[in-house]
């Protein structure tokens, strides 16, 4: 294993044999269900180290035989899966709005959930106190199983220090001023992995979802905030200060109204799920759409991004224009990115995924008119699965992956 900053950079025979568990149990995990022939082919490792590999994962609890394959003659072969009950994660996502504190197992699957609307912007001393009872509480449901939780995911918007898990202070995002996590979250002492939400969403994705052998990547998250993770030859690239993807934050109007970050015209000023609801709400108020009017008077003008989905969905024609427009603009920001990185997938996701049948065609369009080397290139464009929900599932994610890479001295 190499150190990037310390003094050893060789294998010694304990880090080797990690290693070799490791990449097992990453090609188990991504491919499902899989064969100890299989194993072999593709790492390239001879069949008995397979086979000692998988008896000592097995031994450990971590892999499982799980049927035969399907093969039409000769001996079947035996299928291995991991055992997602195995070990158990705490995930922590914060949106401008709450935080959610789940429990999940290493699929990761969503155990047991508590959601707050308590806001760390808004009242940080007291969301600060509920997230510490949320925690508790979570721990308490997962009494019998302590001893098996590998750590605390934590993801959110804007800015972290992962090192000192601190959300650090930022106008344009969540906190007004840095929040040391540690003092909520301490007991049973139990490690704590901060991420930015676009990359731990990235990284679910990479794990459980639409990008699991793709080398070149980008997750570009649209929802209350707009963010890209970025994965470059098969690593997610966070950039010096782990500050990199920020892409609703790049300009694509000079003259456009400024930003809470400084500039002006910013991406996400014209397509995140806040621009689409304020333009909703005025719809509403201006009576321009039926649908939305309704439900301002029934719910005393609260619109969710739900709503509009719902309206375009009978068919209202301003609800229908909102996400046609918001589509558009999410296809240039996929433009700009594809040509910055040229990956070989885009996976949209965040809350707008939830609008995807409406999105769609105006993002391919935008893509298949601007791209500029669109005569050579067609990256596969594709919607996350996951909705809203990717953030918690991503900070779960952040765990899951130190624990494969063989991090957490588990296995
Ligand atoms: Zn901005």
């Amino acid at each position: 294993m190499h150190k990037i900053s310390g003094v050893r950079i060789g294998d010694n025979l304990t880090d080797v044999k990690v290693k070799n568990r490791s990449l097992v149990l990453s090609l188990v995990k991504k491919r499902g269900l899989i064969s100890r022939i299989e194993l072999a082919r593709i790492t390239g490792l001879t069949q008995p180290t397979i086979t000692n590999i998988v008896n000592e994962l097995m031994a450990s609890n971590l892999l499982q035989e799980v049927g035969t394959s399907d093969t039409k003659a000769g001996r079947k072969p035996i299928l291995l899966a991991v055992n997602d009950r195995a070990f158990y994660t705490i995930a922590i996502s914060f949106t401008r709005h709450g935080f959610s504190v789940a429990l999940t197992d290493l699929g990761p699957n969503i155990l047991y959930r508590r959601d707050s609307s308590y806001s760390v912007l808004e009242n940080t001393e007291i969301a600060l106190l509920e997230l510490q009872k949320e925690f508790i509480h979570v721990l308490e449901f997962a009494t019998s199983s302590l001893r098996l939780i590998l750590g605390i995911g934590v993801c959110a918007p804007g800015p972290l220090d992962s090192d000192s898990c601190t959300i650090l202070a930022h106008p344009t995002f969540l906190a007004n001023k840095s929040l040391d996590l540690r003092p909520y979250l301490q007991e049973y002492d139990l490690p704590i992995f901060m991420m930015n939400q676009a990359d731990a969403a990235c990284l679910h994705e990479i794990w459980r979802g639409e990008a699991k052998e793709v080398r070149n990547l980008i997750y570009f998250m649209v929802g209350e905030e707009v963010g890209a993770g970025i994965v470059i030859d098969g690593i997610i690239y966070q950039g010096q200060d782990r500050k990199a993807g920020e892409v609703g934050h790049t300009s694509v109007n000079l003259f456009g109204p400024r930003c809470v970050c400084g500039n002006h015209g910013c991406l996400e000023m014209y397509c995140n799920t806040r621009a689409v609801l304020d333009r909703a709400r005025e719809g509403a108020w201006l009576g321009k759409s039926a649908y939305l009017k309704d439900v301002a008077r029934r719910r005393e003008t609260v619109i969710t991004f739900l709503d509009v989905i719902e309206g375009a969905k009978v068919g209202d024609q301003f609800c229908l224009g909102l996400l046609h427009q918001m589509g558009q603009y999410i296809g240039v920001g996929v433009v700009n990115l594809v040509n910055l990185y040229d990956p070989e997938q885009v996976v949209i996701g965040g809350e707008c995924a939830l609008a995807q049948e409406f999105l769609q065609e105006p993002v391919q369009n935008v893509v298949s008119e601007s791209l500029l080397y669109r005569e050579y290139i067609r990256p596969q464009i594709s919607f996350s699965p996951w909705g809203d929900e990717v953030a918690i599932l991503g900070a779960a994610s952040i765990v899951l992956d130190r624990f494969i890479a063989g991090q957490l001295g588990r296995f």
